[in-house]
């Protein structure tokens, strides 16, 4: 691990605000990243981690502490305990396109609907990234990560992390302390080996995205490219000539509510259901066993209701602008607030506030942001 002169967090996230830390430190290797945290933990001081700077909203005061580059790289092969199925460990700093342009040229399935998204690997399952109906839930066998509470390094089955939606137990909310702290090493992904064949495609909104009717086998290389283009005209996939895509992605994230509160929304308010974890045991302790199953838990219907239609039916369109604001709404995409050249993180946060008052007057809901908050309030 090596110390630099801290760099501005306005250089390396991709909503393009922060100063500069007061310490930062690049971090190469697992072990390095290791070394990096067992030292600042000894000297307790603030810190975290930073690897593509795609989904962080830094704050304009300098974050008083020491912030870590995650910059390790690499895939490693590994047999899969399943016929027809492939496993790789891939280190936290790689890149996570490349690992899917990577998955793709090598006929293996199961995050080629997650090409464009920005990032490094490691990051990916702190918010289990998804896009198209696939999440890096359904392939992540398990990580390699290291404790703050422990200090140890430990491999945590993919089950053990709380994945929800665009959530985990290692994601910090609302500029909140995560469930557990700790920081991810390595992941380990299950694949399908496809080859250049490709598979029929299931899921309903990637099959609509890519204009699928039929049982057709798709390649995955066809899959790649076809959801590049779609990213890139709604201004999703990172470009440098493209002031539509310095934004942390979707920066509201759709709220998951109870169905009795969906149904009091504009019937127009586009919702999907949530399916209840079906899966789910509840495991009785032979101690405390009598002789009776208790009667399965009724859980609440919940349905997932769109932000960005609440959004725009709020009054605020595409492109929005407060006066003399250098943040505005892109004008591809109603969920992305985007840095139009030198904006503050206090012209983003105003941006931000306003969205939230307009929605929770017209329909009562309070809009959550989907990046991690450091420095900044909303
Ligand atoms: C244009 C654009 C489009 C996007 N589209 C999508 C999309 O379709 N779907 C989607 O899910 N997301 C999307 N995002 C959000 C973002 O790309 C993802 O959340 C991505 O996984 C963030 O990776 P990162 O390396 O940039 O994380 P960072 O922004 O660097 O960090 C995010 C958080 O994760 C923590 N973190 C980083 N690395 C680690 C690690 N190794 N261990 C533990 N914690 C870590 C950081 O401390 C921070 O709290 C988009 C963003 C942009 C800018």
């Amino acid at each position: 691990m090596v110390e630099i002169t801290p760099i501005p967090l306005s250089r390396l996230t991709t909503l393009q605000t922060g100063a500069a830390p007061d310490r930062m430190v690049d971090a190469a290797t697992a072990d390095e990243i290791v070394d990096a945290l067992r030292d600042v933990w000894s000297r307790d001081e603030e810190w975290f981690v930073l690897g593509g700077g795609s989904n962080l909203f830094a704050g304009d005061e300098p974050f008083g502490g020491t912030v870590i580059r995650i910059l390790s790289t690499g895939i490693e092969h590994l047999d899969s305990p399943h016929s027809g199925r492939h496993r790789l460990r891939v280190q936290a700093g790689h890149n996570w396109d490349d690992l899917v342009a990577y998955t793709v040229e090598h006929g293996l399935a199961g995050i080629e609907a997650m090409s464009g998204i920005p990032g490094t690997v490691g990051a990916a399952p702190v918010q289990n990234v998804g896009a198209y109906g696939q999440e890096i839930q359904e392939t992540l066998v398990e990580v390699e990560l290291i404790d703050e509470s422990t200090g140890e390094v430990e491999v945590v089955a993919a089950s053990d992390l709380g994945l929800g939606f665009r959530t985990s137990v290692l994601k910090h909310h609302h500029g909140g302390a995560p469930i557990r702290r700790a920081v991810i090493l390595s992941v380990t992904l299950d694949l399908a080996e496809v080859g250049d064949e490709g598979r029929t495609i299931g899921g309903e909104q990637l099959r609509r995205a890519l204009g699928i009717i039929g049982d057709e086998k798709v390649s995955l290389a066809r899959v790649r490219e076809q959801i590049l283009e779609i990213r890139a005209a709604k201004g999703m996939l990172l470009n440098s000539d493209d002031p539509d895509t310095s934004s942390a992605g979707s920066f509201f994230q759709n709220l998951i509510v109870p169905e009795v509160v969906a149904s009091q929304l504009p019937p127009e308010c586009p919702r999907w259901p949530v399916h209840p974890d079906l899966d789910a045991e509840t495991v009785i302790p032979l101690e405390s066993y009598d002789g009776q199953i208790p009667a399965a838990q009724v859980s609440r219907p919940e349905v997932k209701v769109s932000a960005a239609w609440m959004i725009e039916n709020a009054g605020i369109s595409k492109g929005f602008r407060l006066p003399r604001s250098r943040a505005g709404i892109s004008t591809k995409h109603a969920l992305a607030l985007t840095n139009r050249g030198r904006a503050t993180a206090g012209e983003l946060a105003e941006l931000a506030r306003f969205i939230q008052a307009r929605v929770h007057s017209e329909f009562g809901l309070l809009l959550q942001p989907e990046p991690v908050l450091v420095g900044v309030d909303l």
